[in-house]
């Protein structure tokens, strides 16, 4: 049983059904899932990214803005994302903390990581927004530098897909998912679901990361209990 973990979700996760932007019922059925874990006394720390309103690099939204702006737009994004996600958590009278990478105190707490800790320690589920702070990174590789930091043992990124697989499920779907696979071939197949930096870094650290589908109800907490579900990505 995992005691201390790191969800990621893509910002798309909060689009639900839309094109764009937050979905309220997609945001509420996340919080209850979180709510559910937190009431099992598991440590609790999500890092969300920002795909669902605005991407730097070519990405969403952008339209031909410079690099570094638009991805401290993009990191902007991740905390209207925090925003939504913590609301959505206290209306379940779920105790959340925002701690983000870009001061703005005014929103959310500075990341400072014995705080981070301390909130952890105090069942408080912490939200990381803000990505890294830098641009050129992404927020997967938000997730693997805070899971480390934290001393989480696990990474894990929920998405829409069932897990890993050897083709894109969604075009292909004789596409075989794989149950277990290691950083090194992940890499190597240069797999989308996961940035390969943020990958690196938990190879090097040794932290395994599941990938699996978060809109399967009980997925975290099965996963938390030990039940092999998704992808698992370790050495
Ligand atoms: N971003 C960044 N540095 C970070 C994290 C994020 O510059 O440490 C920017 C980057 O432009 C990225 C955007 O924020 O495209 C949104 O994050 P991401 O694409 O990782 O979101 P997701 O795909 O998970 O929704």
């Amino acid at each position: 049983m995992y005691k201390r973990v790191l969800l990621k979700l893509g910002g798309e996760i909060l689009q639900g059904k839309r094109n764009y932007g937050i979905d309220l019922p997609a945001s509420q059925a996340i919080a209850e899932e979180l709510k559910e874990i937190q009431r099992l006394g598991i440590q609790l720390a999500v890092v969300l990214g920002g795909g669902n309103i605005f991407r730097g690099a070519a990405g969403k939204g952008n339209n031909g803005i410079d690099r570094s702006t638009g991805d401290y737009m993009g990191m902007l994004a991740t905390v209207i994302n925090a925003l939504a996600l913590q609301d959505a958590l206290e209306k379940l009278g779920v105790v959340t903390r925002v701690l983000t990478a870009i001061s703005m105190s005014q929103i959310a707490e500075p990341y400072i990581r014995r705080r981070a800790i301390r909130h952890l320690e105090k069942k408080r589920v912490i939200i990381f927004a803000a990505g890294t702070g830098n641009p050129y990174f992404s927020t997967d590789m938000a997730a693997a530098l805070r899971a480390a930091e934290i001393n989480a043992e696990i990474v894990l990124k929920g998405t829409k897909v069932d897990g890993v697989y050897c083709s894109d499920p969604k075009r292909n779907p004789r596409a075989k998912r794989y149950r277990q696979l290691k950083y090194i071939d992940m890499l190597k197949m240069g797999l989308k679901v996961m940035d390969s930096t943020a990958v690196s870094l938990c190879m090097e650290n040794h932290l395994p990361i599941i990938v699996f589908n978060i809109w399967k109800r009980n997925s975290i907490k099965k996963i938390i209990y030990g039940e092999k579900i998704g992808t698992l990505v370790q050495k």
